[in-house]
């Protein structure tokens, strides 16, 4: 990776952090601006520049916070004609933090502390907790009240209208969003969908006369044994009607069944 690239990291993660807490980001449309994006917090706009680090040392991690001119190679501290606010990404332990100029003071480095200095020199110290991107920060930078994201789908789910239903398959009571729910859930939803429309008592045992279980089943969308089921329910499993019936039957070694109705028009289509 290089140096740019390992920029684009830190920046790309420091505004995936800002976004956490509700804070909008724009780009500008050229490169030639001391800073790298717009912090939009409400109604107020905040130029932001990033610093992206990975260098701990005693006890701290260092940030340079400088800008470099392209032109001149001259470095200089940033100013508040350049920007708002600089936002330090830390990419080994993955923290951003958040300086105004009042913590800057003109310098071109900052070390931001974890443990307190060899000597215990207080002093100039910049403690992470001040830093560290939090609502208090937030709050004390851009005087911004970071939203609550964590009640807004279920907000949303209760201000929607629901509507009451009973489930055609289980009997059960359930409400939900949709004006027509047929089944309180996927499996009942499933489980009435295979339910196929069963032929009446008469229509059933006047098919057993003239076909087969196979041909039956076929016409109804389900298997043979479902059409034996069926038939055994009505009572009226056909006696002799057991394996190789219909074979012998096409065979014409058994005499033909008797037609007990008139063969409805539809039906003709299935021989
Ligand atoms: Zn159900």
């Amino acid at each position: 990776m290089n140096y740019k690239q390992i920029g684009d990291v830190g920046q790309n993660c420091a505004i995936g952090d800002l976004s956490k807490f509700g804070l909008g980001i724009a780009f500008p449309l050229s490169d030639n601006f001391p800073f790298d994006f717009i912090i939009i917090a409400g109604n107020k706009l905040f130029r932001a520049q990033v610093k992206s680090s990975s260098q701990h040392i005693n006890g701290g991690v260092y940030f340079g916070i400088k800008s470099n001119s392209f032109y001149s190679g001259e470095t200089k501290a940033y100013s508040e004609e350049d920007v708002d606010v600089v936002i330090c990404y830390d990419l080994r332990d993955h923290k951003t933090y958040i300086l105004v100029h009042k913590d800057i003071k003109g310098q071109k480095a900052f070390t931001i502390r974890f443990t307190p200095t060899k000597n215990n020199q207080t002093k100039n110290c910049h403690w992470h907790e001040k830093y560290i991107l939090s609502k208090e920060r937030v709050k004390e930078v851009f005087d911004f009240d970071v939203p609550v994201f964590e009640d807004f789908f279920g907000e949303m789910n209760r201000l929607a209208t629901q509507y009451p239903h009973v489930c055609e398959e289980c009997g059960k009571d359930f409400i939900n969003g949709s004006k027509n729910s047929k089944c309180c859930g996927a499996k009942c939803s499933k489980k009435s969908q295979r339910k196929v429309e069963r032929p009446a008592k008469e229509e059933l045992q006047h098919l057993i006369e003239i076909t087969s279980w196979v041909q039956i089943g076929k016409k109804y969308g389900v298997s043979d044994n479902t059409i034996r089921k069926w038939a055994k329910g009505y009572g009226i499993l056909g006696k002799g009607h057991g394996r190789g019936y219909w074979a012998k039957l096409h065979a014409n070694k058994l005499p033909a069944p008797t037609l007990s109705s008139t063969i409805l028009e539809t039906e003709k289509t299935i021989f």
